[in-house]
């Protein structure tokens, strides 16, 4: 297998090592993977470095940038069959899903290539008629872009189009467990003839291939996304050079329901906030907080649709709903219901995995309501990465905030309510970095993403995900020097 991405060429891992990919739905074999390590980790950062240090890419204009992330997208509308199926066997989600995920992955190109050449930094007035001042804006370097497996395609394409435009070179690792996209995306970028050594990719285990690319002195920038305590390992690898750092970890989000909130479209969407991709969703509202009065009433109602959520894998039509990723993976969103339940918290659905017929062959785990929920709970502060909703009532809008905030993340919220001025009261209040009001889950690729608190560092999308790319530099030019005098000798 020659899956690795070099300097232009498509290699075997030197130490001859081999993945196999299964699909999570069902366990059959999606593909067999070169498996890299740090010597490849380490060829693939002195091809980037080569690539950026004999200055052609970042020398190009950025129009020309641009043309060649439209020139992207349009290859990936055509390669879209292939790439949705691609990330569906990888990860089990469904295969419409994988279709809306392409789209934006597309989208996402499309926004960085038509945005280029529109900000070319700033003439600044100095007052003085004998210099110039300008600032403006370069690429940082050689960037480690490091991604995890629940939206394989689209984390990669948040970090590879902002990457490019700004004139970078990287070095790409997927997760070890979803590496299918981001090799057609490779095949794509070099066939749109993105010169050698401009892109790599590595594949392989993050201890060994992503904790190089963290530390090694000739990478000047890392962009991760992935869980908390692998973004804080990266951070402090990151530190020994000093690297510029972004950082997508993942949220604990609340979902606010007022007693005035429009009640079947605000379940409706309670349902899709936490268990769309069976809740492996960095933003997904996994918090219920519902108003006292309302609570009896909602909840039963969003018991009775969650029970109806029919699971199934990637190519079955009638599913609804996906399969986790790994056992590893079920088993850890099934400690945490069962941390919560000893902790005192009501099971009102789910609360096992699922093994009816086909779904005994993959890691599928029942949409999961747990009630009676309050902030004191591991299940209520940490991310299980799956399909468990857990329950808070609140009282009034104070109390609301007061509960939305008391979480160490900052990923996302949403509040529901008729009243307009109470709405945005709440969203200027909430510490998270995309608020929806009487909405769950959009985004588009010109507004930012990214979280407070220890959601992370930096934001994706939108002109600041293209800032984190770029160095400011400023040049001050004096067109008529004369000595200053200012010491005598
Ligand atoms: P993860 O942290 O286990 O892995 C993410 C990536 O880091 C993988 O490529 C992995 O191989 C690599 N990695 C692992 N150890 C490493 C190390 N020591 N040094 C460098 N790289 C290393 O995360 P995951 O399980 O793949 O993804 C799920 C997590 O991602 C969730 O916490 C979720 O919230 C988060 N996420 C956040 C966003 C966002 O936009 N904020 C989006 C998607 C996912």
């Amino acid at each position: 297998m020659s899956n690795l991405y070099i300097k232009g060429q498509w290699l075997e891992a030197e130490a001859g090592g081999l993945r196999e990919i299964r699909c999570p739905a069902d366990g059959t074999l999606v593909a067999t993977v070169s498996e890299g390590t740090r010597p490849d980790a380490v060829k693939a950062i002195r091809a980037a470095r080569g690539a950026f240090d004999q200055g052609t890419w970042p020398g190009t204009s950025e129009r020309e940038r641009g043309a060649l992330l439209l020139r992207v997208a349009d290859l990936l509308v055509r390669d879209k069959a292939a790439a949705a199926r691609a990330e569906s066997l990888d990860t089990g989600k469904r295969l419409v899903e994988a279709e809306y995920d392409i789209d934006d992955v597309v989208s996402c190109f499309r926004y960085y290539g038509g945005i280029a050449g529109t900000d070319a930094g700033r003439v600044i007035d100095t007052g003085r008629d004998d210099a110039i001042s300008r600032v403006v804006h370069e690429a940082v370097g050689v960037c480690a872009l490091i991604t995890p497996w629940n939206y394989p395609l689209m984390q990669t394409a948040w970090k590879v189009a902002p990457a490019l435009l700004a004139g970078n070179t990287f070095v790409l690792k997927p997760s070890e467990l979803t590496p299918s996209t981001a090799i057609l995306l490779m095949h794509v970028l070099q066939e749109v003839g993105l010169p050698a050594g401009v892109a790599n990719l590595v594949l392989g285990a993050g201890a060994e291939v992503g904790a190089v690319l963290a530390e090694h002195r000739d990478v000047d920038m890392v962009s991760f996304t992935g869980g908390l305590e692998t973004g804080r390992s990266v951070m402090s690898a990151a530190a020994l050079s000093v690297k510029n750092v972004a950082l997508e970890l993942g949220g604990k989000n609340p979902n606010i329901i007022f007693a005035d909130a429009d009640f079947d479209t605000a379940v409706d969407f309670a349902l899709t906030a936490v268990f769309l991709h069976s809740g492996q969703v960095c933003s997904a509202g996994a918090r219920l907080l519902v108003q006292d009065q309302l609570h009896d009433r909602f909840v039963d109602e969003v018991v009775r649709r969650a029970e109806l959520i029919r699971l199934g894998g990637p190519f079955d039509e009638s599913a609804e709903s996906g399969t986790l990723i790994s056992a590893a993976h079920l088993e850890k969103v099934a400690s945490y219901v069962k941390e919560g339940l000893a902790e005192g918290a009501v099971l009102r659905c789910g609360g096992s995995r699922a093994e009816a017929g086909e779904l005994a062959k993959g890691f599928f785990y029942l949409p999961t309501v747990l009630d009676e929920c309050h902030t004191g709970m591991r299940v209520v502060q940490e991310e299980s990465f799956g399909p468990v909703m857990t329950v808070e009532r609140f009282t009034d809008e104070d109390d609301a905030v007061r509960l939305a905030n008391d979480t160490s993340y900052g990923l996302a919220g949403a509040v529901w309510t008729q009243d307009a001025g109470k709405a945005q009261r709440v969203a200027g209040r909430l510490r998270h970095g995309t608020i929806w009001i009487n909405d769950y889950h959009p985004y588009v690729a010109q507004a930012e993403w990214g979280g407070f608190k220890q959601s992370g560092v930096g934001r994706e999308l939108g002109q600041a995900g293209l800032a984190e790319y770029r160095e400011t530099k400023h040049i001050w030019q004096n067109t008529r020097p004369q000595a200053q005098r200012w010491f005598s000798g």
